[in-house]
């Protein structure tokens, strides 16, 4: 086992914020949690869950009662989390529905989970703001990342062409097998430039989710955009799949999180 394997960070973003892809290694649940889960809502020992997060952040840079987890719904809505929601899900239940996250405040770990879905974490090094996105294909079609870049401009005056973004392990093209309904979708927001990351075998379709994610943060303006390589649904081993092990499994967490610095968020 490589333990080394808890979690996957950037290569390239700028100094100041934590960002965590976490794998399924070096957790303690066990049985289909085998053995790190993240998500607090698949059934695990809660205790269990705690400590992942505890060993997890302990990796990566963060405390586990930082983290503010939302339950997910496939949909557009942005949420904008502040330091009173820290614990959010581990030590207090889930109330808002959403699937992306974004805020100013150092301390405050947006935290997206995933099992094959695409995580996308957005960094403003220059006005101090982050953003999390849970973007499966649903997601993706309705371009979730485009209208979290637009927020937080709205929000916290960021500029695109300033923000980093990293687009996690998700299932991948080789892996992401589909009818007609996906590559349509993925027309239908990106026009002809969705086609390449489309490609046609028989009748079926593969479609490059992280292609299709990376086009829509250049559209929204995003200056530098990092891409994970892997495939869950390939990679076992490192990460769990929705396509793989349907419900009988743990989920991956993608966080980020802003460092201290000299200028704390107030409320
Ligand atoms: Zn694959």
């Amino acid at each position: 086992m490589e333990q080394e394997k808890i979690f996957i960070g950037s290569e390239g973003a700028p100094a100041g914020a934590v960002f965590c892809f976490s794998t399924k290694r070096g957790g303690v649940s066990e049985g289909i949690y085998e053995s790190m889960n993240v998500d607090p809502r698949r059934g695990d020992n809660q205790e269990h869950v705690i400590e992942n997060c505890r060993r997890l952040g302990a990796a990566a840079g963060f405390a586990a009662e930082d983290l503010v987890m939302i339950n997910q719904v496939h949909g557009d809505t942005i949420i904008k989390a502040a330091a009173a929601d820290r614990g959010t899900g581990l030590f207090r239940p889930i109330e808002a529905e959403a699937d992306a996250l974004i805020t100013d405040c150092e301390h405050v770990a947006l935290t997206v989970f995933t099992a094959d879905c695409t995580p996308i974490l957005l960094y403003d090094p220059v006005r101090r703001a982050i953003g999390a996105v849970h973007s499966g294909w649903r997601g993706t079609a309705s371009d979730i990342v485009g209208k979290t870049v637009s927020r937080m401009s709205a929000e916290y005056g960021c500029k695109p062409s300033v923000i980093y973004a990293v687009i996690g392990p998700c299932i991948s093209a080789c892996c992401f097998e589909t009818e007609g309904d996906v590559p349509d979708a993925m027309r239908a927001q990106l026009g002809e430039s969705a086609n390449a990351a489309i490609n046609v075998t028989g009748s079926k379709y593969h479609v490059d989710l992280k292609l299709i994610n990376k086009l829509l943060l250049e559209r929204a303006g995003v200056g530098n955009v990092e891409v994970i390589k892997h495939c869950t649904a390939c990679e076992t081993d490192l990460f769990w799949s929705h396509r793989r092990m349907g419900l009988e499994r743990g989920s991956l967490a993608a966080v980020i999180m802003l460092t201290r610095t000299a200028n704390p968020c107030a409320d």
